[in-house]
C-alpha cells in the first residue's frame, strides 16, 4: 500500500503534527511520499520524497492550486491514499481533492483494523468501521496516530513547478481568536469534571478538589456540552492541549477525543466507578470509587493538612 501524506505548513512552518500522518503510515506498515507546500530549509524529518511546492509561489492555503498540484503528484506517485490532517486545512482540501479524483473520501479516522478505517459517531459513543476498497482519501484526528518515537532523516525534495491558477478563494492570512477564560496549557495540576459527576451541582466537588490541590479546574466535552463548565476549560481535540504535572480524571471515560488532550500528563490520576473504563489505560493510578464521594473526601483531607 502507498500513502500521499499532504503535510500542513502554517506560519512559514511545518506543523509538528505532520509527523501524525508517518505515525499513521508507520501503523498502516505502508509506504509513503509527502507533498507540502513549504521552504526546503524546515522541512519534517523523515526518508523518502517530499514533492515541494515554493510557498512564496503556492501561497500557505490556495486549494485550487494545492488541489491541482497533489492531483499532479498522485498521477506521477498513483498513491492508493492521499491522508491530511483533520484540521481546517484538510477539511477544506480533501473533498475537493475526492471529487477532482473520484476517490471515496472518509474522515476523522482514529484508528485502523485490517482493511477498515475506524472513525467515531453518535458524538464519540459508537465507532463506525469504513472500507473503501483499496483507494481514498483520509482525514486523521488529531492526537490519534502519536509517533512514538522522534523522527530522523532528511528528506529527497523534489521541486514542483508551481503553474498560475485562477481561484475563487484568496487566503488573507490568520486572525488569532482573542484569548478568554484559564488558560489550561500552563498549569501544572488539573483536576477534570467528566459526565460521571452526574449533575451540575456536583461539578462543585471536583472545583474544590482542584483549588485543594492548588490546580485548575478543566472538563470533558459532555459537561461543557450541558453548560455545567465554560468552553475555556474543556481538555481534548476540540479544547484544549495540556500537559500538566498532575492530571486528575473525575468520572471521565478516557474517548480518544479527551486523551488526545492529557496524555501527556505526567501523572494521571483517574476516579472511576468502571475499572474497565478506557482511561485505566492511561492512568498511573486508577481509583475505582464514586467521584462525588472521592473528591470531597480527598479535598478535605489535603485541606486538614
Ligand atoms: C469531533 C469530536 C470532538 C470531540 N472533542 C472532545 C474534546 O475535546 N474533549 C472531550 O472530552 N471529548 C470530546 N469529544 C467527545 C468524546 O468522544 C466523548 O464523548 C467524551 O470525551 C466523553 O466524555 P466523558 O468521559 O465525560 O463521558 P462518558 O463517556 O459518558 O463517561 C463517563 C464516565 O464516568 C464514569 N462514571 C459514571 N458515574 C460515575 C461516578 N459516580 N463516579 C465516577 N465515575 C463515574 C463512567 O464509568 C464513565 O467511564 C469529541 C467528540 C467528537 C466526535
Amino acid at each position: 500500500m502507498k500513502l500521499l501524506l499532504v503535510a500542513e505548513y502554517k506560519s512559514k512552518k511545518f506543523l509538528e503534527s505532520n509527523y501524525e500522518l508517518i505515525a499513521f503510515a508507520d501503523k498502516l506498515k505502508a509506504d509513503y511520499v509527502m507533498f507540502g507546500v513549504g521552504d526546503e530549509t524546515d522541512l519534517p524529518k523523515c526518508e523518502g520524497k517530499i514533492y515541494l511546492a515554493d510557498s512564496e509561489k503556492a501561497g500557505e492555503y490556495n486549494p485550487s492550486l494545492h488541489k491541482k498540484l497533489i492531483a499532479e503528484v498522485m498521477e506521477k506517485e498513483k498513491a492508493d491514499f492521499i491522508v491530511l490532517p483533520h484540521t481546517s486545512y484538510g477539511w477544506d482540501l480533501a473533498p475537493r481533492l475526492s471529487a477532482e479524483l473520484a476517490f471515496p473520501q472518509v474522515t476523522e479516522v482514529v484508528d485502523v483494523d485490517d482493511d477498515n478505517f475506524i472513525l467515531p459517531a453518535c458524538n464519540g459513543k459508537l465507532w463506525r468501521k469504513v472500507s473503501t476498497g483499496g483507494k481514498g482519501i483520509i482525514t486523521i484526528q488529531g492526537g490519534a496516530f502519536n509517533p512514538e518515537n522522534d523522527y530522523e532523516g532528511t528528506p529527497e525534495v523534489i521541486n514542483l513547478e508551481v503553474p498560475s491558477v485562477e481561484s475563487k478563494i484568496q487566503f488573507e492570512g490568520y486572525e488569532k481568536a482573542e484569548a478568554v477564560g484559564v488558560d489550561l496549557t500552563k498549569a501544572e495540576i488539573i483536576v477534570s469534571a467528566g459526565r460521571g459527576v452526574g449533575k451540575k451541582e456536583n461539578v462543585e466537588n471536583v472545583r474544590k478538589l482542584a483549588e485543594a490541590l492548588g490546580g485548575e479546574l478543566g472538563a470533558s466535552r459532555p459537561v461543557v456540552d450541558s453548560e455545567w463548565v465554560e468552553h475555556s476549560h474543556q481538555v481534548g481535540t476540540t479544547g484544549q492541549t495540556v500537559a500538566p504535572k498532575l492530571y486528575v480524571a473525575c468520572g471521565i471515560s478516557g474517548a480518544i477525543q479527551h486523551l488526545a488532550g492529557m496524555k501527556k500528563s505526567d501523572f494521571i490520576l483517574a476516579v472511576n466507578t468502571d475499572k474497565d473504563a478506557p482511561i485505566a489505560e492511561v492512568a498511573d493510578v486508577l481509583v475505582v470509587a464514586d467521584v462525588n464521594q472521592f473528591a470531597p473526601a480527598l479535598a478535605e483531607k489535603i485541606s486538614s493538612k
